[in-house]
């Protein structure tokens, strides 16, 4: 059950109030990495989570996102105030105060209604804790670009109180990931395939300014090999006719390591992965 206590979680203040900030700052009230989006994914998650510490984790960061959909709304009140008396102000965006009469909606800063849509739950523990590390990233980086736009200070110092909260739900939901006893890219239950697992397709060739695949990929176990559905001739692209032109023009830089599909022929030709699908579709087009 659900208690309101009547204070809020951090005390607000506003010296100057800027509308044009207070539409901005809708982002965080009803965006795509706002509060509520936070408040509804961690707390959805939590009702369906059978692990009681990882659902007392998220029923916890998710009660908090509602306190922090709280300030942000009192914020945008303050803000949006100037927009009850001028015209002027009024102005700045009709939506709010002709619809709402200057007051709060869930509408992101642009006008658009919230939705569901915004919530990412897999329904899989390991996936929604990477999931919910990503949405605290983008509402700390949302908090921190929003500071700029405001030189009110008192704003300046709730945005710095719910911008540092996001990092530390960040580190309570990454270690909530690392205890879980998952290995890093174990998700869900099937194995990949052994072997295609570790390949790194070198997929963006041909600018002709180097083309080297960095070493840290080998961290994870990964090797890079010439991608099977890569282009395979010299041509200079796409092609209205089907016909290549310029085959004997630029050609692209070599690949580093040893090449695993064939050239393609006519017919099918067998690779690791067992497909040509690009390249079977490119004879077809040209012989169309
Ligand atoms: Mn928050
Ligand atoms: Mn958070």
């Amino acid at each position: 059950m659900y208690h309101h206590v009547k204070q809020l979680m951090y005390n607000v203040r506003v010296g100057e109030p800027d509308v044009r900030f207070g539409r901005a700052l809708m982002e965080q009230f009803g965006g795509a990495n706002g509060e509520l989006a936070a408040a509804m994914q961690y707390t959805i998650q939590g009702w369906s989570c059978d692990d009681a510490e990882r659902r007392d984790l998220l029923l916890d960061i998710g009660t908090e996102e509602i306190s922090h959909l709280e300030i942000v709304g009192a914020l945008i009140r303050m803000h949006l105030q100037p927009m009850k008396k001028a015209m002027e102000e009024a102005e700045q965006d009709p939506l709010v105060a002709v619809t709402g009469g200057g007051g709060l909606n869930l509408f992101n800063s642009m006008g658009n209604p919230w939705t569901a849509d915004y919530l990412k739950i897999a329904g899989t523990l390991e996936v929604d804790l990477r999931n919910n590390i990503a949405a605290e990233a983008r509402a700390k980086i949302t908090y921190e670009r929003l500071m700029h736009l405001t030189d009110d200070q008192g704003t300046k110092d709730a945005l710095q109180f719910l911008m540092t909260r996001e990092i530390t739900h960040m580190k309570a939901f990454s270690a909530a990931l690392d205890t879980l006893g998952v290995a890093p890219f174990s998700i869900g239950k099937l194995p990949p395939t052994p072997g295609l697992v570790d390949e790194y397709y070198n997929d963006s060739t041909g600018d002709g300014t180097g083309d080297s695949a960095p070493q840290w990929l080998e961290k994870n176990g990964l090797h890079v090999v010439k991608s099977p559905f890569s282009f395979q001739g010299g041509g200079s692209g796409l092609d209205v006719d089907g016909e290549r032109s310029g085959d004997s023009g630029r050609s692209g830089p070599s690949v580093p390591t040893p090449a695993v599909a064939k050239e393609p022929t006519h017919g099918s030709t067998s690779t690791a992965t067992g497909s040509t699908a690009g390249s079977a579709s490119h004879k077809t087009k040209k012989t169309a």
